[in-house]
């Protein structure tokens, strides 16, 4: 199913509390990820978190976090990492 919705995905300073954030624009959306993550899992559970939101802006903030847990640690064990160059 191709994706309509444009995301621009950026790495922000958000201070020390936030640690990402999905700004929705009519059908745009940017998701900002903090640049200080405490390890690789907790972006990647961040990221998931956002895109999340993206996917569906009427879901809870509980339904995110239960399906991100989920979706978070399939895609660890999965091997999924960020390709840093
Ligand atoms: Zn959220």
């Amino acid at each position: 199913m191709p994706l309509k919705k444009k995301i621009k995905i950026k790495e922000a300073r958000l201070g020390s509390r936030l640690l990402g954030e999905a700004i929705k624009d009519g059908d745009r959306y940017t998701i900002r990820i903090n640049a200080r993550h405490s390890s690789e899992k907790s972006r990647l559970n961040t990221v998931v978190h956002e895109a999340l939101h993206v996917g569906d802006f009427d879901l809870t903030e509980a339904h995110v976090r239960k399906l991100t847990s989920v979706v978070t640690e399939v895609l660890w064990r999965e091997g999924y990492r960020r390709n840093i160059k």
